[in-house]
């Protein structure tokens, strides 16, 4: 479509960071553009259009920017999901792959009431690892994760796939490849 032709192109090729070879995804040049920032959030509402939602979870830092605009927009909760040693009270903790090693996410133990209706947001996704640490995550601590969405895919890594394999349906506007 074409609202994702316009998408694309506000966002921003950073050529080799973090590091030689890799191609960065800069969204901050859509987040700085009323009407992309705009379109991006309501084209993400629509896929959960008229089901009740009871909380956004955005995953650290970019995914916070997208999901609280969209928890504004659904009426919803907003739950953070941070790397670890950031929240100030009793947090669950996940394991989660990167290309080299592992880290940590966290999210207050107390953040859902077991049963609720959650999204996950991020800007990206990529492997897919990250999502699937976040899911786990609000899985333990009780949510219903009803879906997952993100800005940008890249398909060829097999993120959107691993996530649909763990019964979350996925949601994303543009593609790079
Ligand atoms: P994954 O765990 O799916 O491999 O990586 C996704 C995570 O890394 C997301 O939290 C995302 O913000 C970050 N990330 C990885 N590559 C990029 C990129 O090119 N651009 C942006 N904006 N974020 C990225």
């Amino acid at each position: 479509p074409e609202f994702a032709q316009d998408l694309k192109a506000s966002v921003r090729a950073i050529p080799d960071y973090p590091k030689p070879g890799i191609i960065f995804r800069d969204i901050t040049t859509l987040l700085g553009e009323p009407r992309a920032f705009r379109r991006a959030i309501d084209e993400l509402v629509q896929s959960w259009a008229g089901s009740k939602i009871d909380k956004v979870a955005g995953i650290e830092a970019r995914g916070f920017i997208i999901g609280g605009a969209i928890a504004h927009q659904v009426s919803s909760g907003f739950v953070p999901i941070r790397k670890k040693g950031k929240l100030p009270h009793t947090c669950v903790s996940m394991e989660y792959a990167l290309e080299y090693g592992t880290d940590k996410i966290e999210v207050h133990v107390d953040a859902i009431t077991p049963g609720e209706r959650v999204i996950l947001v991020d800007d990206l996704i990529a492997t897919g690892g990250t999502a699937e640490g976040a899911i786990k995550l609000l899985r333990q601590i009780g949510a219903e994760v009803v879906a997952a969405c993100f800005v940008i895919d890249l398909p060829e890594l097999g993120g959107a796939a691993k996530i649909r394999a763990m019964g979350v349906p996925v949601r994303t506007l543009v593609a790079f490849e």
